[in-house]
C-alpha cells in the first residue's frame, strides 16, 4: 500500500534516510510539504523556504513526480491525506527540537487510531543526544569533553543517489489545501539571491567549492572580508544537504582545515544537544544566577542596532550585512551580540529575536547557544568579563577595512586607520552617527559592574 513522505527540514533527495526508508517500504509515495507557519511577513527563512521548495519540486519533477505544498495544520491534514490515499504510514525525518519532537509523539498517537504509523528516521544530527553522557551519567555542559565523547561514534557513508520512488497524485478532496509559499515583502530579499542559491544543487556546489579551499579555512575563517567559511548554515538548517555529507567531504580531504571544520560541525551538534537536555535555554538564562540582572530595554537604541546605526563601524557593517544578505559572518555575530548585551545592556533575547527574523540560517538551537555564549549566561559560556572591544576586533580581523567599506559606503573614503573609529580622527562623514551611541570605555565599565554584581 502507498505511503506518505512528509518533507520538513530535510529538503533533499540524496542521503535522506527517512526518504530511503519510505522508498523501500512502498510502491508509491505521496510527497507533501505542509506549511503551518503563521510568521511575520519579513521572516528571512520564509524567503529561503519559498525558493528551496521550488528547487525541491523541480528535482522531484525531473524524476517524474510531484511535490504537493499544502497549507494548514498537519494534525488535521495528515489523517485526511492518509484516509483519502489509503496510505498506511507517514514517513518523516526527526527534527531534533523538543517542541517538534513532542508534536510528533502526539501526532503518532493520533494517526495510530486510524492504523497509520508515523515512522521517523534520523539524519539531522551525527550524535544521539541521549547516548553521550559524562561518567556521572549526566549531560555535558562543556563543549570540548562533549566533542571528545561524541566524535568517535560519527560514522557516515553518504548515499549520493536518491532512493527510487513513484509518486501518487494528490487525492482530489485535498486539492483545496494546495498553496504555494509566497515570498515575503517584495524587494526586501533581493540582495539575498546575489549571495545564495537555495536548494539541494546550490548546497552541493557550496560544499564542493568550499572543500577545495578547506586548507585555508583555519587562517581565513575569522576574516569577514573573505569568503573563508563554508556558508553552509542555511543549507544545513533546511536540510538541503546532510551534515553527514559535509563530514564525509571534510574527512576525505583531511588536514588541519578538515579538523577545524569538523569541530564547527561539532558546535552544531552541541547546540542541539544542549537544546535537547535544557529546552528552556531558548528563552531562559541557562545559568540562573543571571536572572537577577537588570537589563535595559530602550526601543530606540534597539532600533539603531537593528538598522546598523550605532556609530561603531564593525557593528553597523555586520547588521547591514545581515539585513542585506540574511546572513552575518560568525566573528561579526559575536561582536554585534557583545555590543548589544554588554555595552548597550540589552537582554540577549532582544538580539536573538532579531536574528530569528532576519537570518536565513536562523536555528533555535544554534542561535540560543550563540547568544547565551556571548552574553555569558549559557553552558560553556564565555566568561562574563570577556567583553569584545569592537574597534580592536575591527583592526585585527579587517585591518584594511575591506569589510567595513563594503557595507558602509558612507565611510569608504576614510583611511585604513580612521575607518575603524572615525570619531577618534575627528572627521566623521555626514550621514554617519558622529560618535558611538555608548562610549566604549564607559559602556565596558558599566557592563562589568552590572555583571559582577550577579556572578559569584
Ligand atoms: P562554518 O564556519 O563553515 O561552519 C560550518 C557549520 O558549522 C555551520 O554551517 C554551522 O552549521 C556550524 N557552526 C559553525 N559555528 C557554529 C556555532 N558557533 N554554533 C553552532 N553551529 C555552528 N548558526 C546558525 O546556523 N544559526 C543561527 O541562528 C546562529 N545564530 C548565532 C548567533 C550568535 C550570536 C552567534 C555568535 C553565532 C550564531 N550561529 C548560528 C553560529 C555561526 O555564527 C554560524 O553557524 C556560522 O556563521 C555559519 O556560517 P558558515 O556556514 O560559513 O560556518
Amino acid at each position: 500500500s502507498p505511503g506518505i513522505f512528509w518533507f520538513r527540514r530535510d529538503l533533499r533527495l540524496a542521503d535522506n534516510p527517512a526518504l530511503d526508508r519510505a522508498c523501500a517500504s512502498h510502491e508509491k509515495l505521496l510527497l507533501v510539504y505542509i506549511d503551518d507557519d503563521r510568521k511575520q511577513p519579513y521572516d528571512a527563512r520564509r524567503a529561503w523556504l519559498a525558493r528551496s521548495l521550488q528547487s525541491l519540486a523541480a528535482d522531484i519533477g525531473e524524476r517524474g513526480g510531484t511535490l504537493h505544498v499544502l497549507a494548514g495544520n498537519p494534525d488535521s491534514l495528515l489523517p485526511r491525506l492518509a484516509a483519502a490515499s489509503g496510505a498506511e504510514a507517514v514517513h518523516v525525518s526527526a527534527m531534533q527540537e523538543p517542541d517538534a519532537d513532542a508534536r510528533d509523539a502526539r501526532l503518532a498517537a493520533m494517526l495510530a487510531r486510524d492504523n497509520v504509523a508515523l515512522r521517523r528516521a534520523g539524519g539531522r544530527l551525527l550524535t544521539d543526544p541521549d547516548l553521550v553522557r559524562t561518567r556521572d551519567d549526566a549531560p555535558y555542559r562543556v563543549f570540548t569533553p562533549f566533542f571528545k565523547a561524541a566524535r568517535p561514534a560519527w560514522r557516515h557513508r553518504s548515499r549520493v543517489a536518491p532512493g527510487r520512488f513513484r509518486c501518487l497524485e494528490l487525492p482530489a478532496s485535498l486539492a483545496g489545501a494546495l498553496s504555494p509559499i509566497a515570498a515575503p515583502q517584495p524587494g526586501w530579499d533581493r540582495g539575498f539571491w546575489q549571495a545564495w542559491t537555495p536548494g539541494e544543487t546550490g548546497a552541493r556546489r557550496r560544499l564542493d567549492t568550499f572543500t577545495e579551499r578547506l586548507d585555508a579555512y583555519p587562517a581565513e575563517r575569522d576574516v569577514p572580508a573573505i569568503d573563508g567559511t563554508s556558508r553552509l548554515s542555511p543549507h544545513l538548517h533546511f536540510g538541503e544537504i546532510s551534515v553527514g555529507r559535509a563530514l564525509d567531504a571534510a574527512r576525505a580531504h583531511g588536514g588541519n582545515g578538515a579538523d577545524k571544520f569538523i569541530a564547527e560541525l561539532g558546535w552544531r551538534e552541541f547546540a542541539y544537544y544542549v537544546l535537547h537536555h535544557w529546552p528552556d535555554s531558548v528563552e531562559e538564562n541557562h545559568n540562573r544566577r543571571f536572572d537577577g540582572l537588570a537589563w535595559r530595554h530602550d526601543p530606540a537604541a534597539l532600533d539603531a542596532w537593528q538598522r546598523g546605526r550605532t556609530g561603531v563601524p564593525l557593528v553597523d557593517a555586520g547588521m547591514r550585512q545581515l539585513w542585506h544578505e540574511g546572513w552575518m559572518h560568525n566573528r561579526v555575530r559575536m561582536v554585534v551580540a557583545s555590543w548589544l548585551t554588554k555595552h548597550m545592556g540589552h537582554h540577549w533575547r532582544d538580539g536573538a529575536a532579531w536574528f530569528m527574523r532576519t537570518l536565513v540560517d536562523a536555528d533555535i538551537a544554534n542561535n540560543a547557544l550563540g547568544w547565551q555564549w556571548v552574553a555569558g549566561t549559557g553552558v560553556d559560556a564565555a566568561p562574563y568579563f570577556r567583553i569584545f572591544n569592537p574597534v580592536t576586533q575591527s583592526r585585527r580581523f579587517d585591518p584594511r577595512g575591506l569589510y567595513l567599506r563594503r557595507w558602509l559606503p558612507e565611510l569608504a573614503l576614510l583611511d585604513d586607520v580612521a575607518i575603524h573609529a572615525p570619531w577618534e580622527a575627528g572627521h566623521v562623514p555626514r550621514g554617519y552617527p558622529p560618535r558611538p551611541m555608548v562610549d566604549l570605555a564607559a559602556g565596558r565599565a558599566a557592563a562589568l559592574a552590572r555583571l559582577k554584581s550577579v556572578s559569584g
